[in-house]
């Protein structure tokens, strides 16, 4: 049996094909190819760089689908159907709005795949496939399964190894598709397999794609200890409650923890009762202010990530939030229009209020272009809202900013490695807003204005 696992693209600018500057490997493809080890021939295409030989005699397709990628998933499943290999999608938007994906395949894995697998190919083999498998949750996640790495060679990804912890986590943020998906719970690997995965790969930077690393804060402790011995660096993604605990903190330093994606969302207090972000308030609310000195003191290089279009936020508030961001010297930052995914309580909120623009189904709208609002604001227009944010993105990302925040002694000038990680990525992320600003979702519009065959 020979089957093809597809990431998809985003899109394109239309005149001229996207190409991602951040391409970070599929680890979710590459646990799926490990987990079919022994059932089937595994050759993965990774859209965002790659064409996709569609006349392989391939029997399945398996597509992994998010809500930005939905629509370019749909294209790619119709050049399979057309070759009557069978198509079947998973993944985030799969188990959000699970009636739209069935549409476009001809069946969907809700949930972890692991338990399941055996039963869909056992299935698929006596031709008796089911429209809907439910994988429920895989506790512990990943469960013996090991990523297959070697798919990813020659394909040109950056040089740091994708491994996850956990999945999953506690809190319950009203826009966070996560919570939603894992229902405000967190479940953490095996601390031996991750151990044994990070010995078995070659890389000594690695990034722990959790949705919240520390979200158990004693299990996070006991795999940190098992880490240090490894002599990795490593970065990952975390909620603002971590900083509480210094034992936890000495052991992410410890063990070569060099930084986190940190969701501060914002900086102004109604905003983040509005989105439901209790866990950036359990020691009450100073503006970060002790947060960003506990951040400093420990000298992790943070990726300061804020949403921005709630209801209590006017364009000056987004704009405070920029000279908040430049002014602590943040490493990175990520100004994110607050986005309606399907399902989730904001989405029906929105929905309920009339507010949901492109007919509520902004990633399939042909006229819908990234990072533009797909809600009506309550304090502006929604160009209003889509100008502030490119505006923050910008400005953030000039060289005055980046020389400026250069200037932080205890993380982004603390040691030759820090001040190496902080000039390759700026660059690469600033090239990156320009890229991606106004990108259209799917390809078929490029690829027959450029008459292209299909790639
Ligand atoms: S803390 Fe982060 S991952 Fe957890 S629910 Fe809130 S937004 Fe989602």
């Amino acid at each position: 049996m020979k089957i093809a696992l597809i990431k998809p693209a985003i899109g394109t600018k239309l005149h001229s094909l996207y190409v991602d500057e951040g391409r970070m490997e599929p680890l979710q493809l590459g646990v799926l190819a490990g987990l079919l080890t022994g059932y089937a021939e595994v050759l993965l295409y990774d859209d965002r760089m790659e064409k996709i030989q569609y006349d392989k005699p391939f029997d399945i397709a398996m597509i992994t689908i998010e809500t930005y990628t939905a629509k370019r998933a749909y294209e790619i499943a119709e050049e399979f159907k057309k070759r009557n290999v069978t198509v079947m999608m998973g993944g985030m938007h799969a188990r959000l709005i699970p009636e739209e994906v069935l549409e476009h395949c001809d069946s969907i894995i809700l949930g972890d795949a692991e338990n399941i697998m055996d039963k869909v190919i056992e299935d698929f083999k006596t031709n008796n496939l089911k429209r809907v498998y439910e994988g429920g949750v895989v506790i512990p996640p990943q469960k013996g399964v090991f990523p297959r790495r070697d798919l990813y060679k020659g394909k040109g990804y950056l040089p740091i190894s994708l491994i996850q912890f956990s999945r999953g986590c506690v809190h319950n943020c009203n826009y966070c598709a996560v919570s939603r998906y894992f229902n405000s719970r967190h479940y953490t690997r095996n601390i031996d397999e991750v151990i044994k995965e990070i010995e078995f790969q070659n890389r000594k930077f690695l990034f722990f794609v959790d949705d919240n690393f520390a979200a158990n804060k004693e299990k996070a402790k006991e795999f940190l200890k098992a880490l240090i011995p490894l002599k990795v660096h490593w970065v990952s993604q975390g909620s603002i409650d971590m900083l509480y605990d210094d034992e936890l903190m000495e052991l992410i330093v410890k063990s070569g923890g060099l930084g986190f994606v940190m969701g501060f969302e914002s900086i102004n207090e109604a905003s983040l009762d509005f989105m439901g972000k209790r866990v950036n308030k359990l020691n009450g609310f100073n503006k970060f202010k002790w947060e960003i000195e506990r951040l400093r003191y420990w000298g992790l290089q943070t990726w300061a990530a804020f949403t921005i279009g709630h209801d209590t936020d006017t364009v000056e508030s987004i704009k405070a939030t920029l000279d908040f961001s430049i002014q602590n010297k943040f490493t990175f930052a990520a100004f994110n229009i607050l986005m309606p995914y399907p399902n989730t309580p904001l989405y029906n909120k929105l929905k309920e209020e009339n507010r949901l623009l492109y007919g509520g189904k902004w990633w399939l709208d042909d006229s819908y272009r990234f990072n533009n609002a797909a809600f009506i604001p309550k304090n502006m227009t929604p160009d209003e809202l889509s100008e502030v944010g490119f505006y923050c993105r910008n400005e953030f990302n000039k060289p005055s900013s980046l020389l400026y925040r250069m200037f932080e002694f205890n993380t982004n000038m603390a040691s030759l490695h820090r001040f190496i990680i902080y000039w390759i990525y700026n660059p690469l992320f600033r090239k990156e807003v320009y890229k991606k600003q106004g990108m259209l979702f799917g390809l078929k519009r490029y690829l027959e204005r450029n008459n292209s065959a299909e790639r």
